[in-house]
């Protein structure tokens, strides 16, 4: 693998969110210093925090990544200004989210960057697909993302079919 090991979550539910997936992974396979390794099937969850809306689709894929946190995540605001993304209330309906979800062994705090991310080890819909593309994945204190999956409550993420229906990184 040349690069990081790394992982992003993708969520949204404005519009044809399984064509932003597959749109923004196309184009991070395409961008210098970054390669697709795997993508997690597509799951359909229930909206966590916000306002009522409607359920998202959300997936994971593991990158293996030579560009720096920052830089990556600048690569992926920009793919989320593509899609059409528009930030109007906290954790409100979106057209398309990419989150930097782990990168190797590293914890990050940086201005606008926190890695694992926050939520992670919290958001059954993040872990599912996270665990789908990287199941011995561990947070950097050690703790298998795998087990932090089995110790969260059951329900509210449907898995729905692979994402090579969205994406196909071979
Ligand atoms: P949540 O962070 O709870 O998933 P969200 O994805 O809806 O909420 P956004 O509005 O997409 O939040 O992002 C808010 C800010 O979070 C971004 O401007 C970004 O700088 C910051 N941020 C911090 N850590 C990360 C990370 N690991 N991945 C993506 N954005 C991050
Ligand atoms: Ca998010
Ligand atoms: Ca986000």
């Amino acid at each position: 693998m040349i690069g990081a090991p790394c992982a992003i979550g993708l969520g949204g539910n404005v519009g044809d969110v399984a064509a932003a997936f597959g749109a923004a992974l196309a184009a991070l396979d395409a961008t210098d210093g970054v390669r697709v390794m795997a993508v997690s099937s597509l799951y359909r969850t229930d909206p966590v925090g916000g306002p009522a809306q409607d359920d998202y689709l959300n997936a994971a894929a593991l990158l293996a990544c030579g560009l720096d946190p920052l830089e990556l995540l600048a690569v992926l605001q920009a793919l989320e200004l593509d899609a059409g993304r528009e930030r109007a209330e906290r954790w409100g309906p979106r057209t398309l989210d990419l989150d930097l979800l782990w990168w190797d062994d590293r914890r990050i705090a940086a201005p606008g960057l926190a890695v694992p991310h926050p939520r992670l080890h919290e958001r059954r819909f993040a872990l599912e697909p996270l665990v789908e593309v990287a199941p011995r994945a561990k947070d950097p204190d050690g703790a298998s993302y795998a087990d932090l999956l089995r110790d969260l409550p059951a329900g509210g993420v449907a898995r729905l079919g692979p994402a090579s229906l969205v994406y196909d990184p071979a």
